[in-house]
C-alpha cells in the first residue's frame, strides 16, 4: 500500500502530525469532549456530523460515512495519490523522505511550487542581508530604527531591503538556477513585452509574509521615500492567497492557544507594533477584508476574537463587517475602540503598550454593544421614523442573544434611552425570536446538532439484527484490544456472518500477528477497499465504542454469532435438500422441507 516509501516512515510521519490540525485548515472544527466536530467537507450538510478524533488520529462522518486517517483525508480533499499525501504531510512536519522520493512531483505542489518556495526563502535572506550590509540598506535600517522598530523585531520578522538596481534579484535568482518565468509567476520578477525581466521590488523595505508554517510565501514592500505606490505586495500566486493567509499567525499561534484570544488588526504594521508592545496574539489580513476561511481559522484557534481596526469611518465599517462574519462562525467577538483618527500603531507610540492593553484591548466592547453603537450612526434619532427604525434594528440584534440576562441588559438601555417600557420591548423581542432563528453561538446549540447525528446513527444500529450488532461490537473491541482479538480468533476464526466483517477480522489477525499495537489510523492503511476503511472507522467512532466489554458480554457475542452461523448453514443445506427433492420428483418432501425452512427463518427473525 505504501508504494516504495518504507512502512515505518509512513507511520512515523503520520504520527508526527495532529490530524485535527490538518483537517482544521479545511473544516471549522469545534472541540466537544474528546473529539472535534464540524461540517463535513465531503457532503452538503447544515448540521455538523463530521468528527475528528485526536486520540485515534482519524476522522469520520456520521452523515456520509467517509472516514480515515490524515492521508485518506488529504487524498480525498486534495485529490492526491497516497504517495503525494505522505509527501505533503512530511513537508509539514519537516521530515525528510528518502532522496528519490523528494524528486517525485507532489501533485498540485509540484517542482515549480517547490522552487517558488525556495526562491522566497533565498530572497528573505538576501533582503535581510542587504538591509544591514548595503549603503542604501543602512539608510532603510536607520529609517526603521527611527520609527521605533527594535533590532529584535527586525530580526524576528526578517525585515529586509530590496536594492534599487533593476536586475539585482534577476541575476541572483538566475545564478541560483531558477527559471525567470517561474519567478514571474512567483511574483518576484516582472517581465515586459520584449521579454526582459526586472526586479518587482526595488528600493523598498521588505516584510516577508509567512504562512502558518513559518515559510515566506510573499512579500510586502514599503517605499522609503516618495516612490509610488507606497505599499507594494506580492500578487496572488499558487503559494499566496490573501484570503487564506493571516499575517503573523505562525508567531502568534502559541500565544493564541494560551490566551484563547486572537487580536485581529488591519495591517502588518499594527501587528508588529503590538508585538513590540508585548501583545503577542495579534494577526492581520493583508489589505483585504477578512474572508470566511480566515474567520474559520480564527474561530478554530480562539474562543474570543478582538477586532482592533483604525479609529476612523472606514475602520469602523470594516470592523462591523469583520465582526458580523466572526460572530457567524460562533466566535465570541469584541471590537476595540480607538480614538478618532488613530490607528493601533499611533496609539501605542503615543500611550505605550500597557495603556494599549488596558484601555483598548481589555476595554473592547462585546459584539452587541458595538453594533448597537455602530448602527446609531445611520439614523437621525431626532426623527421619529428613524428612531423607530433604529430601535427595530437594535431589537433584532438583541433577539439573537442566547442568554436572557444579556437580552435584559441591552433592553434596559434601550428602555432608558428612548423611554419605552421594558414590557413592550420584551414582547417585541419575543416576537422576533420566533421569526429569526438565533445565530449559532458557543456550546449549547452545537452540542445538540452533534447529538442528533449520533442519535440517529445509534438508532439505526438498534434496528440491526442482534448478530450483526454483536459482530460490530466485537470488532470495535478487537480493534482496541489484541487480547480480545486473540480470543475471538481462537473461538470464531474468520466465521463472521457479514462478509465485510470477515475481511476486516482477517486483516486484523494478520495485523496483530505482525506485532503491531492497536492503532486504527495505522491499521486502515492495510485495507485497500475504501468502504472497508470507512466501516472500520465507523465502528470505532460509534458512541459506545469507548465502553469496555465484560467477559460475559464477549461470550454472549461469540455465541450469538456462532448460532447465526449454524442456522444459516442449516438453512442452506435444507435449501439444497429441497432442490434435490424437487429434482427427484418428490413434491411432498420438497413442500415439507420448504415449511421447515420457513419455520427456521421465522425463528431466526424472532431471535433478533
Ligand atoms: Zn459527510
Amino acid at each position: 500500500m505504501a508504494g516504495h516509501i518504507p512502512e515505518e516512515t509512513v507511520d512515523e510521519i503520520r504520527k508526527s502530525v495532529d490530524i485535527a490540525e490538518v483537517i482544521g485548515e479545511y473544516v471549522q472544527l469545534k472541540r466537544q469532549g474528546r473529539n472535534y466536530f464540524g461540517l463535513c467537507p465531503f457532503h452538503g450538510e447544515n448540521t455538523p456530523s463530521f468528527s475528528v478524533s485526536s486520540d485515534k488520529q482519524i476522522f469520520h462522518c456520521f452523515g456520509c460515512g467517509k472516514g480515515g486517517n490524515v492521508y485518506s483525508f488529504l487524498m480525498e480533499i486534495e485529490g492526491y495519490n497516497f504517495i503525494q499525501a505522505v509527501q505533503k504531510t512530511a513537508e509539514r512536519t519537516g521530515h525528510s523522505l528518502p532522496e528519490q522520493m523528494k524528486e517525485e512531483p507532489a501533485g498540485k505542489q509540484d517542482p515549480e511550487a517547490q522552487s517558488m518556495l525556495e526562491a522566497h526563502e533565498w530572497l528573505t535572506k538576501l533582503y535581510s542581508h542587504m538591509l544591514r550590509n548595503s549603503k542604501e540598506g543602512k539608510q532603510a535600517l536607520q529609517y526603521l530604527l527611527d520609527r521605533g522598530f527594535t533590532e529584535e523585531i527586525i530580526r524576528e520578522y526578517q525585515i529586509g531591503f530590496s536594492p534599487t538596481s533593476p536586475s539585482f534579484v534577476v541575476t541572483f535568482l538566475e545564478k541560483k538556477g531558477y527559471h525567470p518565468q517561474t519567478m514571474v509567476k512567483a511574483g518576484l520578477l516582472n517581465v515586459n513585452d520584449k521579454g526582459d525581466y526586472s526586479d518587482r521590488f526595488r528600493g523598498r523595505i521588505m516584510f516577508p509574509l509567512r504562512n502558518h508554517l513559518g515559510k515566506t510565501v510573499a512579500f510586502a514592500g514599503r517605499s522609503l521615500g516618495d516612490q509610488q505606490p507606497k505599499y507594494l505586495n506580492s500578487p496572488e500566486t499558487d503559494l499566496f492567497q490573501k484570503g487564506r493567509l493571516l499575517f503573523n499567525f505562525d508567531l502568534a499561534r502559541s500565544a493564541i492557544r494560551k490566551t484563547k484570544t486572537i487580536i485581529l488588526f488591519e495591517g502588518y504594521a499594527d501587528v508588529i507594533a503590538a508585538r513590540q508592545a508585548g501583545v503577542e496574539n495579534g494577526v492581520a489580513t493583508m489589505g483585504t477584508s477578512i474572508s470566511e476561511v480566515q474567520a474559520q481559522l480564527i474561530d478554530r484557534y480562539a474562543e474570543t476574537a478582538i477586532i482592533c481596526y483604525d479609529g476612523d469611518e472606514a475602520g469602523m465599517n470594516a470592523a462591523a463587517k469583520a465582526a458580523k462574519l466572526l460572530k457567524l462562525t460562533g466566535c465570541q467577538t469584541n471590537v476595540a475602540r480607538l480614538p478618532e483618527g488613530m490607528d493601533p500603531d499611533d496609539y501605542i507610540k503615543k500611550h505605550g503598550g500597557d495603556r494599549f492593553k488596558k484601555e483598548v484591548i481589555d476595554a473592547s466592547d462585546p459584539y452587541t454593544s458595538f453594533i448597537i453603537n455602530y448602527l446609531r450612526r445611520n439614523y437621525n434619532l431626532q426623527l421619529e421614523g428613524d428612531r423607530i427604525a433604529y430601535i427595530e434594528k437594535v431589537l433584532q440584534e438583541v433577539a439573537q442573544l442566547d442568554r436572557a440576562i444579556e437580552r435584559e441588559h441591552y433592553l434596559k438601555e434601550v428602555a432608558a434611552d428612548f423611554d419605552i417600557s421594558m414590557e413592550t420591548l420584551k414582547d417585541e423581542v419575543d416576537q422576533l425570536k420566533k421569526r429569526v432563528p438565533s445565530a449559532p453561538s458557543q456550546g449549547k446549540q452545537k452540542k445538540n446538532w452533534q447529538n442528533r447525528s449520533i442519535d440517529s446513527q445509534s438508532m439505526h444500529h438498534k434496528l440491526l439484527p442482534a448478530f450483526h450488532n454483536a459482530e460490530r461490537k466485537l470488532i470495535a473491541n478487537m480493534l482496541k484490544n489484541p487480547v480480545i482479538a486473540d480470543k475471538v480468533q481462537e473461538e470464531l476464526g474468520g466465521s463472521f456472518n457479514i462478509s465485510e466483517h470477515q475481511v476486516i477480522v482477517t486483516h486484523l489477525y494478520a495485523y496483530y500477528e505482525d506485532g503491531h499495537a492497536p492503532d486504527i489510523s495505522q491499521f486502515i492503511e492495510r485495507l485497500e477497499d475504501e468502504s472497508l476503511k470507512n466501516l472500520v472507522i465507523q465502528l470505532t467512532m460509534s458512541p459506545n465504542a469507548e465502553e469496555e466489554i465484560t467477559d460475559q458480554e464477549l461470550g454472549d457475542y461469540i455465541h450469538r454469532i456462532r448460532m447465526e452461523n449454524t442456522d444459516r448453514t442449516d438453512i442452506k443445506s435444507l435449501e439444497a435438500e429441497q432442490k434435490r427433492a424437487e429434482q427427484h420428483g418428490d413434491p411432498i418432501k420438497a413442500a415439507q422441507i420448504a415449511m421447515e425452512i420457513l419455520r427456521r427463518k421465522q425463528e431466526l427473525k424472532n431471535t433478533h
